[in-house]
């Protein structure tokens, strides 16, 4: 029988370990039928057969993003969105503009900024003030930890001098207690209650855009690493796929409530049974057991340094207890259900880690994945534990270079010790752990490409946000936890693959795996490794189905 689709003349690298490179790949009902040299592929070749003379180009399984936030990052995209610039006069040129062009929304939503465009990374509400002097504004930055607010915002909030932190998270105040309007984690929920709930409507916009945005750089798959919780996009999900709009395969992550505990776990069973829809099924729970370093919440063993260098009583936060949390990940392994943690800094990880040693013990081995992602400090004592527990390294590799918030945010106050425990990819893999990759996009840019490059080179690159800053292009961050351009791609895509339990019908191309695929404009293997960023896609093909197709295509 006839291919629908032939690729010939190509650099076709398959992420097979039996056979990594070949010339040419048939696909036929969504499947790929034939993988091998171009004479092999050319009895498919019939009549109505599409035959794309790829010259030389890269085709590769597609790119699986294993921590994604695809609904927030669209609707962002759609709102006062700051995630393309990186100084205060910008951003308030981003405000004013926005609040002038939507006249009627009683809130100034989106956000995105970076921590790096202010003095110890936190914004003052008096320039957002300036701009935005009546309506109120709530502005996560880009890792979604902190909040910029204005007055109006705080004085609805009945935030003043008097307002104690909450539990989980902490108010920024000046000398005399007052909100500077900067609200770390919990104290985010102060304001954010009442901004107007995101309707599901404009939940299914904002994953159709991104949907589109991440076609466009060639993934095919995902993990969203967020579903619930202040991110109510489980049933816009269902929606789009059961409506057959949800091209992308995705996992969904269902969020774990910190501020409960074993109760919701029949909650999360029956969104599991409900979830399985189409592309889409919800087989993973989120928990987010601490921080992040900037703001001194991811949870650390020796505590903080301050700005001299002297140690604080500062330890960063455990969201959820971690006796609590042994029992907790034991009960959701016996139901099989994987573990999607965030685990930032080395006691969040050993405590991930001690939860799935306790499940291990109590249930004996299974085949479910957990994984921790960001694992921004590892312990070394931890590293070899991934493999012996079976957890999957989830990895977010753009943030492992020397830029302004690495040198002056964080590097200070862990102290150089464990500054050298960041990040440590190469470590992992060879202590035999499994990578995965994810982009934590909207955090930073889900261009797989540009992870990548930063796996295999730990700089930064003409194009990127710290592009201008010296060091962090010119000085590889820890160079020896780089990885080699294949296992940077394997973890993109077989590695992401895995997480997802998905591996056995794509994440590599091979004959009977289903045909999502990705075609690059060069073959990066053939280039110098600081030019690894430059590569794009100029097709994207789920089941055999073009998602994506670049106008320089033919
Ligand atoms: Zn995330």
């Amino acid at each position: 029988m006839d291919a629908d689709v032939v690729f010939v003349n190509g650099s076709v690298y398959t992420v097979d370990a039996a056979r990594r490179w070949t010339r040419a790949v048939a696909v036929r009902g969504g499947r790929i039928v034939a993988v091998g040299t171009d004479d092999d592929v050319r009895s498919l070749i019939g009549a109505r057969t599409e035959v794309h003379d790829l010259r030389d180009r890269m085709l590769l399984p597609g790119f699986q993003d294993a921590h994604v936030h695809p609904p927030s990052g669209g609707i962002e995209m759609l709102q006062c969105d700051m995630n393309e610039a990186y100084s205060l006069p910008e951003y308030e040129r981003i405000a004013a503009a926005y609040a002038a062009s939507h006249p009627d929304e009683e809130w100034i939503l989106g956000g995105g900024w970076s921590m790096d465009a202010f003095p110890n990374g936190t914004p003052d509400r008096a320039p957002l003030d300036r701009v935005l002097p009546d309506r109120p504004a709530f502005l996560p930055n880009r890792d979604g930890h902190t909040a910029w607010v204005n007055s109006r915002a705080l004085e609805m909030a009945g935030i003043t001098a008097e307002t104690p932190d909450p539990p989980d998270g902490r108010i920024e105040r000046d000398a005399q207690g007052r909100p500077t309007g900067a609200l770390h984690e919990g104290a985010m929920t102060l304001v954010r209650k009442l901004t107007p709930p995101t309707t599901q409507e404009q939940w299914e916009e904002g994953l159709l855009a991104a949907q589109r945005y991440l076609h466009s750089l060639g993934i095919t798959a995902w993990q969203d690493a967020i579903v619930g919780g202040s991110y109510e996009t489980y049933e816009a999900y269902r929606a789009l796929a059961g409506r057959g709009d949800l091209t992308a395969r995705v996992v969904g992550a269902l969020w774990w409530d910190r501020l409960r505990g074993a109760e919701q776990i029949a909650e999360l069973v029956d969104k599991r049974e409900r979830g399985d829809v189409g592309r889409f099924r919800a087989t993973s729970v989120k928990i987010m057991q601490d921080g992040v370093v900037e703001t001194f919440t991811a949870a650390v063993i020796e505590p903080y340094l301050d700005a001299g260098g002297r140690p604080t009583e500062r330890y960063g936060m455990s969201f959820v207890d971690p006796e609590a949390l042994k029992p907790y990940v034991t009960e959701l392994d016996a139901l099989g259900f994987q573990v999607h943690f965030h685990a930032l800094a080395e006691r969040a990880v050993r405590e991930c880690l001690d939860a799935l040693e306790a499940a291990r013990a109590a249930n004996g081995p299974n085949d479910l994945r957990h994984h921790l992602a960001h694992i921004q400090i590892v312990h070394p004592d931890d590293v070899p534990r991934f493999r012996r527990l079976g957890a999957v390294a989830n990895a977010q590799p753009l943030w492992a270079m020397n830029e302004g918030q690495m040198r002056n945010l964080t590097i200070p106050f862990v102290g150089s010790e464990r500054a050298g425990w960041q990040y440590p990819f190469a470590s992992l893999h060879r202590a035999g752990a499994t990578l995965a990759m994810g982009s934590d996009w909207g955090v930073s840019s889900p261009n797989p490409m540009w992870e990548i490059h930063v796996a295999v080179n730990r700089t930064s690159f003409p194009g990127y946000v710290y592009a201008d800053d010296d060091e962090a292009v010119e000085q590889p961050f820890l160079p020896d936890e780089r990885l080699d351009l294949p296992t940077a791609i394997a973890a993109f895509t077989v590695g992401s693959a895995f997480v997802n339990h998905l591996e056995d019908v794509t994440g590599s191309i091979e004959p009977g795996k289903l045909a999502d695929l990705v075609v690059l404009d060069r073959n990066p293997f053939e280039h110098p490794r600081e030019e690894i960023h430059r590569t794009r896609p100029l097709l994207t093909m789920v089941e055999g189905v073009p998602v994506h197709v670049d106008p320089s295509f033919d």
